[in-house]
């Protein structure tokens, strides 16, 4: 099978597995216990946490781990509001563990980029309300890049706190260091799930109360095996080249060709994603794919069998359901695009012998 969906779920790096497999033998102790046993799971969780905080460039004391992204956006969208600045600003493009707590949706154009011009005008008119902005780094549906740079000067003219989900960056594109809070997932870039972390300051009001882990910003016993593998797999990436987008580009000039359309292709994007619209619907070439042997998805969620249409395609004001290719560094990219052409042959000729 070639798998192309790893904006679902990145394969295990080798290096995380090791790490993973090896905490689940020892490191089952709770690392809050004072004995050896605990102390060895602490020691392995702060070490984790080292390497996490090194591949973004901040201190470790400022990670803090969680179970998922879902749960670190959730924490960074819910714990900074206070009377004098009720709102949360969320790009329409989000992913819906961030679009969830939106007090107010910005826009994107045709090619799913934030409108910079839209956003400045509105802070310039109620950014005095605004407790906290979240814009995501690159988009799991489109892979386009949003302006970082740009948001962050913006929202710091205003003192508005700038959230930035960066779970479909590491690896793949140079990660920006402005925004104050960052949204890391582990499972995203080569660990293992249950493992994630929200990184730098301010810290938001805790999202789970009890306990003192996580100096008190996150209680509950952390899963230290997966944390272990989260840790291992940001060593793994620290240091590596950003993707080639060569492949991409020979995947996107192919869904031209067979006569589709790329999405957000007049945007910077992510070099891993080809987000492509058909004249068939996604569903329909994903299953033909997956007979022919290659895993992709169509990018928005599709629950038993009733099409949800994704907010991100709408919001780019493109209608349809398209197909998404996903890849890592090594991918067969002329036995994707045999697969590709050969899927949708299958679907005319399915649609040509129905209407005969
Ligand atoms: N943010 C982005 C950009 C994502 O792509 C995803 C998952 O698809 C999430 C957040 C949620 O991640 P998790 O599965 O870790 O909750």
């Amino acid at each position: 099978m070639h798998y192309l969906d790893h904006n679902a779920s990145a394969p295990l790096l080798p290096e995380a597995r090791v790490a993973w497999l090896d905490a689940v033998e020892r490191l089952w102790a709770n690392p809050d216990s004072p004995h050896t046993l605990g102390q060895r799971a602490a020691a392995a969780l702060e070490g984790a946490r080292r390497s996490v905080a090194r591949l973004i460039g901040r201190a470790p004391r400022d990670v803090t781990f969680t179970s998922s992204a879902t749960e670190a956006n959730a924490m960074a969208l819910q714990g900074l509001r206070s009377e004098a600045r009720p709102e949360v600003w969320v790009s329409a493009v989000e992913h819906p563990s961030a679009l969830a707590w939106g007090t107010r949706r910005l826009g994107v154009d045709g090619e799913g980029r934030l409108d910079l011009d839209a956003l400045a005008d509105a802070l310039a008119r109620d950014g005095a309300r605004v407790a906290v902005l979240s814009v995501m780094a690159a988009n799991n549906e489109t892979g386009v890049l949003q302006p970082v740079t740009e948001v962050a000067r913006l929202a710091r003219a205003h003192g508005v706190v700038f959230h930035c989900d960066l779970s479909q960056a590491p690896g793949r594109v140079p990660l920006p260091s402005e925004p104050d809070l960052i949204t890391l997932s582990s499972h995203k870039l080569g660990g293992p799930r249950g493992a994630a972390a929200l990184v730098g300051r301010p810290a938001p009001r805790p999202l789970l109360l009890g306990g003192a882990q996580e100096r008190g910003r996150r209680a509950g016993t952390p899963d230290v095996p997966a944390i272990v593998g989260f840790g291992a797999a940001c060593a793994a990436l620290e240091g590596l080249s950003p993707m080639d987008p060569g492949p991409r580009d020979r995947l996107a000039d192919a869904v031209v060709a067979l006569g589709g359309r790329v999405l957000g292709g007049g945007a910077d994007r992510l070099p891993n994603t080809v987000c492509a619209l058909f004249p068939h619907p996604g569903d329909l070439i994903v299953a033909a794919l997956d007979q022919l042997g290659v895993a992709a998805s169509t990018g928005s969620a599709c629950a038993s069998g009733a099409h949800k249409l994704s907010h991100v395609l709408a919001a780019m004001g493109v209608p349809g359901v398209p197909v998404r290719l996903s890849f890592g560094r090594v991918i067969a990219v002329e036995v994707v695009i045999s697969a590709l052409t050969e899927a949708l042959a299958r679907l005319e000729e399915t649609c040509a012998s129905s209407s005969r």
